[in-house]
């Protein structure tokens, strides 16, 4: 059989890609340097796959920033705030990506939006009446052409345009099908570029597929994909999807001239069966994802190769392939050196999963070495349990999850508690992890330092954050988080039950990379986690501190998660080691707790159908788990980031917590319509400037912004915070904001 993979990291196995975007922001390299940097990682990945033996190599994966950006900009669909500032290329690509702030003007960047069920983040393309769509960029021909000069014949892959449209945001009067026609033209072109020079196949990317559909989805899928495949200009096309099933589009899908389909039969859980029971077109090609390209887990041999007879079974022809693209996993176990071997035989990254597609194929044709050797991994337990830990998720009762009083009785309680004045100021936890910050915490993992030197260099960075608050007006202040190098391995590395990686980093969002750590095990907790930095930063004050927890369900979603146990019992497990951890810093004196629920969203299932069956049924009740046996007087905070709230918004109200911050500003404050509209009880920040951008607002701006979340939201429930925590910013442009934000918040309540 041939191999393949849908796409491959980019970033580079040491982030090297990050630092070179990082440098060139910072004027430090030129573009030309930066160019040369991504030429090589590109080199490197083709010739990854190429020496693991894998058939068929993928090309234009690769991306400075993201590729649906990418794609955007290949095709003129760029909004003309972002022409307007006339800059080259390149800059005018990273200003849509970050927002611009220069002597060429001053722009926000395009909202950021959850890919699908992962935690990358995908640049949201905006469809202006005005946008002149047509094929105008020529990436996915250099890097097809590059491949080319350097030997390797690849298959050039591309977003496709219903998940342009689908992902998209419609700005003026037009809708999706006006766009149609050109959107057709542009696609038929790259076709007929890459035709001319040489391209056999393109893989065009239809993710979007995998949520439920509706008629009117299936008749704009198929107004683009009739003509267009029509007109081929004799390339073959795969139609690729991954993250789920294609149960509403299968029919229309095989119908279509594609000349392969790739399907994931993983996350799919109806795959199998519409194959079987619908048949698949002898004159297509399958491509099957049968190894998973989320986790890090090595696969399971025989149960693969049982799949892959059964899909055999249904289609003539089948390629394996991967389930989605690798870019969600780390490169490679390679780099982790540390790592005892016990645990590094259980685990597959990017380039091991390339092994293992090339390993089946072994199988496949007789090789039963391989399987035997491997199934011999899954004969014996391999994580460690914890009885004590398994009985009391196994008897917790209703009553635990329910929080005493009411919500508009605590409500009562806090204000008199605490007498904040109106429009409460607030950030959302962390303040820049500056050069010093990060020198000092890798001074002390190389043992360079002591831990009281450490410790020390990290009180007066919290003694610095806590006067700096004071001096500005802050009301309810934070401790900065200085000793945590991230929001969930912090915590993971203080529980029992995870193991840690080095370079296991995954890309995010842009230059923006996350290291989760592995569940190996039950979850207990056996030490205060954040206890003595609340502590000692409420010592410095008489303004309350906000304690600064990360959730259970965000613990469970960036961390790789076990396979033998359910997500909701893994999740269950943490939500009872945060809960000691609250109960411990009330009984210290903390009485704002925030209790972060980042990724909340982010393991949504992608039909909204199963959306509380298959997760917000358990999900919700861990959170309220966490802080069901806390005072009324104690105020629990949450926050969450960037991603859409609206249909969602009952079940968020339902977490009953006091507070909640969310990001509102880079999707310019749609929601407050929502909260308006359905009553949201909850007091809110609903974020009033983007942090995921190096701009500074003006005092003015957050003042307009202010006005508008108290036109529309009940005085008394609104808070005043950024829309994230300040960790990736730098003091330069955190100091200034926060300093015009509460300039911002007096002024207007002067005016109340
Ligand atoms: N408290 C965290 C911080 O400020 C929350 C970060 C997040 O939501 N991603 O960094
Ligand atoms: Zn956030």
């Amino acid at each position: 059989m041939t191999t393949t993979v849908i796409g491959y990291p980019r970033i580079g196995s040491h982030r090297e890609l990050k630092f070179a975007v990082q440098k060139y922001f910072k004027q430090a390299i030129s573009a030309d340097e930066l160019a040369q940097t991504a030429s090589q990682l590109r080199h490197e990945n083709w010739q990854t796959l190429s020496d693991a033996g894998i058939d068929q190599i993928p090309s234009g994966d690769f991306s400075y920033y993201d590729l649906t950006l990418d794609t955007a900009t290949l095709l003129n669909i760029v909004p003309a705030r972002y022409k307007a500032l006339h800059l080259a290329p390149l800059d005018e690509y990273f200003a849509q990506a970050r927002g611009y702030q220069g002597e060429h003007g001053d722009v926000k960047a395009l909202s950021m939006k959850k890919w699908f069920n992962t935690n990358y983040h995908y640049l949201v393309t905006e469809f202006d009446d005005d946008a002149d769509i047509k094929l105008v960029g020529t990436k996915i021909f250099d890097e097809y052409q590059e491949a080319r000069d350097a030997g390797y014949q690849t298959r050039p892959t591309i977003i496709g345009p219903y998940t342009l449209i689908k992902n998209g945001r419609f700005t003026g009067h037009k809708t999706a099908s006006d766009f149609v026609p050109a959107l057709v033209a542009a696609y038929e072109a790259v076709f007929a570029q890459l035709a001319k020079q040489g391209a056999d196949w393109i893989q065009i990317d239809e993710p979007a597929l995998v949520k439920d559909q509706t008629a009117a989805d299936l008749a704009l899928f198929s107004s683009l994909y009739k003509p267009l495949l029509a007109a081929k200009h004799g390339l073959k096309v795969l139609g690729q999807t991954y993250f789920g099933d294609v149960r509403d589009s299968y029919d229309l899908l095989t119908s279509l001239d594609f000349d392969a389909l790739g399907l994931d039969f993983l996350e799919g859980a109806e795959t199998l069966p519409l194959v079987q029971d619908h048949g698949f077109p002898a004159d297509k090609i399958l491509y099957a994802g049968v190894i998973n390209g989320k986790n890090i887990w090595k696969a399971h041999y025989q149960d693969k190769i049982d799949l892959l007879n059964q899909i055999k079974g249904a289609a003539a022809q089948v390629v394996i392939s991967t389930s989605c693209s690798l870019l969600h996993v780390p490169y490679t176990i390679e780099n982790e050196p540390q790592l005892d071997d016990k645990y590094k035989r259980y685990l597959a990254f990017a380039k091991e999963k390339l092994t293992e597609l090339v390993e089946l194929d072994r199988i496949e044709a007789g090789d039963t070495a391989l399987l035997e050797q491997n199934e011999q991994l899954f004969t014996q337990p391999r994580y460690v349990e914890n009885e004590t830990i398994t009985k009391q998720v196994a008897s917790l009762k209703e009553a635990d999850f329910h929080r005493e009083p009411s919500f508009e009785e605590r409500a009562r309680v806090q204000k008199a508690e605490f007498n904040l004045p109106k429009l409460p100021t607030t950030t959302i936890g962390s303040f820049p992890q500056t050069k010093e910050v990060k020198r000092n915490r890798a001074k002390f993992k190389k043992g360079e330092i002591t831990k009281e030197a450490y410790d020390q260099f990290n009180r007066d960075q919290i003694k610095a954050c806590v006067e700096f608050q004071e001096e500005i007006g802050v009301d309810v202040l934070v401790h900065g988080e200085f000793e945590r190098n991230d929001m969930v391995e912090y915590f993971g590395e203080k529980l029992d039950g995870f193991l840690f990686t080095s370079n296991a980093w995954v890309q995010s969002y842009g230059t923006r990379c996350v290291k989760p750590p592995i569940i190996w095990g039950d979850v207990s907790r056996n030490q205060p986690i954040t206890v003595a930095e609340s502590v000692y930063a409420q010592s410095l004050t008489d303004k309350p501190v906000k304690g600064m927890l990360t959730g259970p369900v965000t613990i469970l979603n960036w961390s790789f998660p076990r396979e033998d146990l359910s997500l909701k019992e893994s999740t269950y497990q943490i939500a009872l080691a945060i809960q000691a951890e609250v109960l411990d810093l009330e009984h210290n004196g903390i009485k704002i707790i925030q209790i972060d629920e980042a990724a909340l969203r982010e393991n949504l299932p992608l039909r909204q159908s199963d959306w509380y069956s298959k997760y917000l049924d358990w999900a919700i009740p861990a959170f309220r788990l966490v802080h069901s046996k806390v005072a009324a007087s104690t105020q629990i905070h949450t926050h969450m980031c960037y991603s859409e709230f609206d249909d969602i918004i009952d079940a968020i109200d339902d977490m009953d917590a006091d507070v909640i911050s969310f990001e509102a500003s880079r999707a310019d404050l749609t929601l407050l319509d929502t909260l308006q509209k359905d009553h949201f009880k909850t007091h809110v920040g609903p974020g009033v400037y983007d942090i995921h951008s190096p701009r500074v607002p003006s005092q003015d701006e957050i003042e307009g912004t202010i006005r508008k979340i108290v036109a529309k939201i009940p005085l008394d429930n609104i808070w005043i915070n950024p829309d994230c925590g300040l960790k990736t910013r730098g003091n330069k442009e955190t100091t200034p904001s926060l300093i015009h934000l509460v300039a911002a918040t007096k002024k207007v309540r002067q005016e109340l």
